[in-house]
């Protein structure tokens, strides 16, 4: 039987890498790999197509909070593929599943924010965002009030204006990126560039920097700023208490529209049922997806709030943009039975509790490791900084690639744990219990050790 399964999977491999582009991909390295194929999934749990199980560190991309392979949501996708499979919410027309949505979305969302656009992507929803920011200061006769600020190292994804948004260089040159219009200002990763300052210190820093930039380019000609409550995909950074209530004052000062990403940090990832409600920060829009549906269908949500939903809602004239798929019935149905679930099992309340702190207390239990220069996280994240010199903060030599060798060690010792650059992120799914956390960082432990 085992060797009927190799012969399978070397199929399946074949198959993709003659046909497959894969997202984030080092095309020439994957051929003589070949792609490790996933077949299912159950709780916390992946399996390959090798029989080979995985824990899932990293709940897919940060999206899997109540676990694979939960029942309730197959139901309700099924339920509605045979009621509704597909109906658009173009020209006047909705659909139960849409408006239940939308309802129970306005009773979680932060303050303030109650209408939802639907879209299918974390980046299709920023696209749309900046679309909705352009179009509310047209409406409001301030037609120069188009320049964005992001962050450096920020993830807002990877359509034009999303990837423009977003501050990982290496994103940018391929496609002659960022846009016009598109500006970066320091982020505020203390632990990296944070020298002699204290946290405090650094986010009053780099908060101020948003406020430097307003002054330079002048606050008419500044539509928003744009951030990730936690940063995500640009090395898990979290930020000090200064900084946000800072980012409020400033954007409040300048009336500058603060756009918050809530693609990871939404559904309970740092404790609350938003990261804007867990730092305290006040936004006028917010973009969602991820855990929205737990990753089982893709759908994403812009929520407005009153400042910019009012304008946009009293136009007269036809808001010209949508896409074929917003608020599809199926992956509204299951974001549904997904929100259900999490509220049902208090999988937030979880995050930002017991389960939270348990995962919290053995994440800092790493940080005595002779690699480990740093742990850092908040609710159910947390990031491990690997170095060289744990006393200077001395980086490896990036040619040794030892994020990477870390990663690959983990999956092979049967733990996902991703790598960006030498840091190494866990974000498991919300639904993981003590035992299941023990188990990742005795791995994650092991295999930092065969780094060494
Ligand atoms: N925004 C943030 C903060 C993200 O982390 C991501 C994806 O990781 C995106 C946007 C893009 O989402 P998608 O991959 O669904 O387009």
């Amino acid at each position: 039987q085992t060797i009927a399964k190799s012969n399978q999977t070397k199929r399946w491999q074949e198959m993709d890498a003659a046909h497959h582009l894969h997202p984030f991909t080092t095309h020439h390295q994957l051929a003589k790999t070949g792609a490790r194929v996933i077949t299912h999934a159950k709780g916390v749990y992946l399996y390959d197509s090798e029989g080979r199980k995985l824990i899932d560190g990293m709940a897919g991309l940060w999206c899997v909070q109540v676990g694979y392979g939960r029942e309730e949501l197959a139901e309700a996708g099924y339920k509605a593929l045979k009621e509704l499979p597909y109906y658009n919410a173009f020209f006047q027309t909705t659909n139960p599943y849409t408006a239940e949505l939308s309802q129970k979305l306005s009773e979680v969302t932060p303050k303030g924010i109650d209408r939802f656009f639907f879209a299918n992507s974390g980046s299709e929803g920023n696209d749309s965002a900046v679309k909705i920011i352009r179009y509310f200061w047209n409406l409001q006769k301030k037609p120069n009030k188009k320049i964005f600020i992001a962050r450096k190292k920020a993830y807002h994804g990877v359509t034009i204006a999303a990837a423009s948004l977003s501050g990982l260089t290496s994103m940018h040159p391929q496609a002659d990126l960022p846009m016009p219009g598109f500006v970066h200002i320091d982020c505020p990763y203390w632990y990296g560039e944070g020298g002699d300052m204290s946290p405090d210190e650094f986010g009053l820093k780099t908060a101020r920097a948003l406020e430097e930039k307003i002054l330079e380019l002048g606050a008419d000609n500044v539509a928003a700023f744009v951030a990730e409550p936690v940063q995500g995909a640009g090395g898990l950074i979290i930020p000090p208490a200064t900084y946000w209530g800072e980012i409020n004052r400033i954007c409040k000062k300048y009336d500058i529209l603060l756009h918050v990403d809530e693609v990871i940090c939404g559904f309970g990832r740092t404790g609350n049922w938003f990261g804007s409600q867990t730092y305290g920060i006040e936004p006028d829009m917010i973009n969602m997806a991820k855990g929205l549906s737990s990753g089982y269908q893709p759908i994403a949500a812009v929520g407005l709030g009153g400042r910019v939903g009012d304008v946009i809602f009293n136009s007269d004239e036809e808001w010209s943009h949508g896409f074929t798929y917003s608020g599809h019935p199926v992956a509204c149905a299951v974001a549904l039975a997904n929100l259900e679930v999490m509220q049902k099992e208090h999988l937030v309340e979880k995050a930002g509790g017991s389960t939270g702190a348990y995962f919290q207390k053995k994440l800092a239990e790493l940080g005595d490791h002779p690699l480990v220069g740093e742990t850092r996280g908040v609710g159910l994240l947390g990031a491990i900084e690997l170095v060289k010199n744990k006393a200077t903060r001395e980086k490896y030599p990036s040619e040794l690639d030892v994020g990477y060798r870390c990663r690959v060690h983990c999956f092979d010792n049967g733990l996902v744990m991703r790598a960006i650059g030498d840091t190494m992120v866990l974000s498991p799914p919300l639904v993981i219990s003590e035992s299941e956390i023990d188990e990742i960082f005795y791995l994650a432990r092991k295999c930092i050790d065969l780094i060494a």
